[in-house]
């Protein structure tokens, strides 16, 4: 042998010891649901974690046992993430937003071992505790209450429990592959799909994640993750966050506007993540409250396509850099960060700020391609449009409990997203490929036609769906939500779109509603749209 370098497992357990070792007294806040806002640092929740890891293997569960979560974003969730993961556990975090019905089915499948909740969803779990033969173990986040231990049979108490793990529990050495955490899809049709992560994958998305181009969390960050920690790992930030010693404020339950900028401010946050719906009201409460948001550098945005308009406001109002993101469940969820090239830099300031609304490229560690029906690989022109397909080293290989062969396409996952690559590799998602609109035999983007009407001042939400048309098969429709105090009108809002779009492109008719129909991850759910208004124009006919 002529010599050779370390081998290591890719643990995160690792980025754990690491944020105690060298990151032991930095802050981190947390909005707890039961004993209010406390600050506590990497250290103390590292420990905690190893306790938390000593108590759960008392209590004799098999490797891999699902130990699942229905929680806020808080202090006892980061340890939970650590101590699950770290002691050979798998960490299932389960979106309280699904219907009953659906949680029931996710708890079964997974067949979770222990539930670890928030005292909000004492009720929830209450009701539905006897659906859950596989379950052994309630165990509630906080101090001892005996109000809640009248209401779940054996009910243990966070706080309590890991007192009887020791301070002293070293992690164990697993094999980097062994599954670490696991999160369920909300797809539209059918039961909620399982992703299993690995200790490997998480752990590279980490690094990925860390680097400039991509989200680059620093030590001198003040992290506002408002995605929840249900919703993929909270895009990773929990561990990327680790993994840097970045300092984190953890919201808790209220994502409210108004909540967000008082946390904000208060806590000088320097970057916050979440989907585009979260901050349109925080930029709405700010303005009324006249914050300036001086602290916040960073945005990133993501889960569905940002506005263009959102990104300037942010810009010119607050000196925020947003960062658009793409990216999905069985992705980790990082697939591409538009960020600018080097040879961007001289270019008018406008052409850059264009430049910027796109969902960006993807890091070192993800690959991505365009291709046809026939599954040909289409040219990076950025014109090119078709089915948008991915591989790398956090990209989903198998669904749990389902066959590689179920899961891939030529060895590709099959994103169900419709999208172009420019020359850069710069992604452009056109839409969910069931969402967009197929007129005459044109493809229009209901997200560029979202994109457009997100910009009117005169509205607060909107989406855009293709519904029935006698000749065309299907038209665009604006479902509009109008904002506060405003009443704009029919034409008002489809001439908005004349120098903006092909003429044909405009949307044949608004409807204009309450709220939009939303799914447990904020997305629009655009079947009920379709559902409700899909005779809408045949009637005019
Ligand atoms: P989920 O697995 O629930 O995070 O949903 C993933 C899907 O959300 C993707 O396949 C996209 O359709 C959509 N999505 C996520 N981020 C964006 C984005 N920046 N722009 C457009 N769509 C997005």
């Amino acid at each position: 042998m002529l010599g050779q370098m370390m081998t290591q497992p890719l643990l995160i357990s690792s980025l754990i010891s690491h944020a105690e070792r060298y990151h032991n007294d930095t802050e981190i806040v947390s909005v707890n649901a039961m004993d209010g806002t406390e600050v506590t640092t990497w250290g103390q929740v590292a420990r905690n974690a190893r306790k938390l890891g000593s108590a759960l293997g008392k209590l004799g569960l098999e490797p891999q046992a699902r130990c699942a979560t229905i929680a806020w974003n808080n202090r006892r969730h980061l340890e939970i993430y650590y101590g699950t993961s770290g002691s050979d556990l798998v960490c299932h975090t389960v979106n309280p937003r699904l219907f009953p019905e659906q949680l029931v089915y996710i708890f079964n499948h997974a067949e979770d071992r222990v539930l670890f909740i928030d005292r909000t969803f004492l009720p929830l779990v209450a009701k539905l505790r006897d659906q859950l033969p596989e379950l052994q173990h309630v165990i509630l986040m906080g101090p001892r209450d005996d109000e809640a231990a009248a209401q779940v049979e054996g009910l243990l108490f966070y706080d309590e429990f890991i007192e009887t793990g020791d301070a002293d529990f070293a992690w164990p050495e697993l094999d980097e592959n062994t599954a670490s955490s696991l999160c369920y899809t909300s797809g539209t049709t059918g039961h909620p799909k399982g992703v299993l992560y690995s200790h490997r994958s998480t752990v590279l998305h980490a690094f990925a994640s860390n680097t400039p181009d991509c989200i680059g969390y620093s030590a001198k960050d003040i992290v506002l993750p408002v995605v929840p920690m249900f919703h993929v790992n909270a895009w990773g930030a929990v561990y990327a966050c680790a993994m840097s010693g970045a300092r984190m404020v953890l919201p808790g339950q209220d994502l409210h506007g108004e909540a967000l900028v008082k946390l904000i401010d208060t806590w000088k946050v320097t970057l916050a993540m979440g989907v585009p719906t979260i901050w349109l009201g925080l930029l709405g409460y700010a303005e009324q409250a006249g914050s300036q948001l001086t602290s916040l550098k960073r945005t990133v945005v993501g889960g569905s396509a940002c506005p263009p308009s959102m990104i300037t406001e942010f810009r010119e109002t607050y000196g925020v850099d947003t960062i658009h993101a793409w990216g999905m469940s069985e992705m980790s969820p990082l697939g591409s960060v538009n960020q600018p090239l080097a040879k961007h830099l001289d270019l008018p300031l406008e052409e850059q700020y264009r430049l910027r609304e796109n969902q960006g490229r993807p890091p070192f560690g993800v690959d991505l391609k365009v291709v046809d029906d026939a599954g040909n690989e289409l040219p990076r022109d950025g014109q090119a449009t078709g089915e948008l397909h991915v591989s790398g080293h956090w990209v989903l290989d198998s669904y749990f409990r389902k066959t590689r062969e179920e899961t891939l396409t030529n060895g590709w996952f099959d994103t169900g997203d419709v999208a172009s690559l420019d020359p850069d590799g710069y992604l452009t998602i056109r839409d969910r490929s069931k969402d967009i609109i197929k007129s005459g035999g044109e493809w229009i983007s209901s997200v560029e036609l979202e994109n457009i009407a997100i910009g009117h001042p005169k509205l607060a939400d909107a989406a855009v769906v293709g519904v029935h048309h006698d000749k065309w098969d299907e038209r665009p429709i604006l479902v509009a939500v109008k904002a506060q105090g405003e009443s704009p009108g029919e034409d008002e809002l489809r001439s908005y779109y004349e120098d903006k779009i092909a003429h044909w492109q405009i949307p044949d008719r608004v409807v204009f509603v309450d709220a939009l129909p939303r799914n447990a991850t904020g997305k629009v759910l655009k079947r009920d749209l379709r559902a409700q208004f899909n005779d809408i124009l045949s009637e005019t006919v």
